[in-house]
């Protein structure tokens, strides 16, 4: 394919993207689990005409634009004192994976400078979100993964284990993605804080929603910038801050700490260049929107969608539970949770392939197998068609069950998969991992080829 010669017309292109987009997920429905975080029209709307007004301009340079400057260094203020610690410093990135790129980085650059550390490793447990293994990657760290309890919170002994001379970096989670468990955050923190090691909550998923809860009577174990020993954290203002995607925040509670986030170059013939994250050119929309939507929600707004998302989580929660071989996993804190089976007979995976049939995208987990639900103020009125088809799925297993599951049925619901890769299978030993992992490259691979 190549350019057109002749240009589209506004009408031509929309008649294009209407059919391009006929097949996508839809999430305005309450029928997804993933990836949308709708708040209603109303919020929908501030964040997309803010994004819009901001459209064209850019924050790589904030002395052209004192806007942005200004709508971010609030964004940011705001996020802190929420957080936990109004006087930390802290930036907008671009989503989660910046955010923790850029926490592992600072952490492996001060490390090297003030401990001579040049083999460095991060210790995070196993269910900790794979873009700190990315990141691990991209900036030569060894990750140490150590295991969960069976309820799935990190085990804190085996961080204090895993706890080395070359440790730059240990993360906890609030909440880890899989099951929507907090680790104990407070207790990860001493143990690294004893080593005068740097710690990190990625609370990428949590940051924006748990704050809330206690005040709707939620009890939420401590996991922010005011717990001892922690160093810096994330927080995805795209997820439950209800926004635009393209923002993230991190803070850090010591700025000469962040200083090792920074980038500057001085002999450049093109100028001096300074920049605070990775991207260079960064969308004043994001960053406008973002400003906006927690503008117009206010803590009232928020408070009123978590109280919201929280009643549709234990409706659905209930739901889950009436079924006899279900089992939500571990001790979900907010909105976010997975189920499985607790019956060798009866094959959840067979199930998301049921609820497929019937419109419904649940994300399927592997080790142990498990279906994923986060839920948002789009789910308030799925509720009851959801049980109901849930049930009747549940049945349609059981009478398959007698006569063993097809594999057709278990390919239908996909494989354990985040964010869309599918293969047909869920991975059992290291051999497997290695060979799914070259299959992901294979499917990476053909991604933009026509
Ligand atoms: C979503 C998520 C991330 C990554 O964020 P992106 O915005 O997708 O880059 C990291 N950690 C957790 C716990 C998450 O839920």
């Amino acid at each position: 394919m190549e350019i057109p010669e002749a240009g589209l017309s506004e009408e031509g292109l929309s008649r294009l993207m209407s059919e391009y987009r006929s097949q996508d997920g839809d999430w305005r429905s309450g029928k997804t689990w993933s990836l949308v975080f709708y708040a209603g029209e109303d919020v929908y709307e501030i964040a997309k005409k803010a994004y819009l007004e901001f459209f064209s301009e850019n924050a790589l340079n904030p002395a052209t634009f004192p806007s942005l400057r200004r709508f971010e260094a609030e964004v940011v203020a705001m996020g802190a004192s929420l957080l936990g610690d109004p006087d930390a410093v802290g930036n907008m990135t671009s989503g989660g994976t910046e955010s923790l790129l850029l926490a592992l980085k600072t952490a492996r650059d001060w490390s090297r400078d003030k401990k001579g550390i040049t083999d460095p490793e991060v210790v995070l447990p196993v269910t900790a979100h794979p873009a700190l293994l990315k990141g691990a990657h991209y900036f030569g760290i060894r990750p140490v993964i150590t295991p969960v309890r069976d309820d799935f919170a990190a085990d804190v002994d085996a961080i204090a284990e895993a706890i080395g001379r070359n440790t730059v970096l240990v993360v906890g989670s609030a909440p880890q993605y899989p099951q929507g468990v907090i680790d104990p955050i407070e207790e990860i923190a001493a143990v690294a804080a004893e080593r005068d090691i740097p710690m990190h909550v990625d609370a990428c998923l949590g940051g924006y929603f748990l704050p809330w809860l206690p005040q709707l009577g939620y009890d939420i174990p401590r996991f922010d910038l005011s717990v001892e020993g922690v160093w810096s954290l994330s927080a995805d203002l795209h997820k439950y801050g209800y926004t635009a995607k393209g923002a993230s925040t991190v803070f850090y509670k010591d700025p000469s700490y962040r200083r090792y986030q920074f980038f500057a170059y001085a002999g450049w013939p093109g100028g001096l260049y300074g920049s605070p994250s990775i991207a260079g050119t960064r969308p004043g929309g994001a960053i406008a929107a973002a400003w906006a939507v927690m503008r117009h929600l206010g803590r009232e707004g928020y408070l009123r969608l978590a109280q919201g998302v929280m009643n549709t989580t234990e409706r659905l929660m209930g739901c889950v539970r009436s079924i006899d071989e279900l089992d939500i996993l571990g001790n979900p804190a907010m909105c976010v949770f997975a189920f499985g089976s607790k019956d060798p007979g009866f094959d959840v995976v067979s199930l998301g392939a049921k609820m497929h049939d019937r419109g419904w995208r649940l994300d399927r987990q592997q080790l142990p197998d498990s279906m994923h639900m986060m839920v948002t103020p789009a789910h308030s009125g799925v509720v009851d068609r959801f049980c109901e088809d849930l049930s009747r799925a549940a049945e349609d297993v059981r009478t398959e069950a007698t006569s063993k599951v097809t594999g057709e049925g278990r390919r239908k619901a996909g494989a354990a998969h985040y964010g869309g890769i599918t293969g047909s299978a869920t991975m059992r030993k290291e051999d497997d991992a290695r060979r799914y992992e070259e299959a992901i490259l294979g499917f990476l691979d053909g991604l933009n080829r026509l």
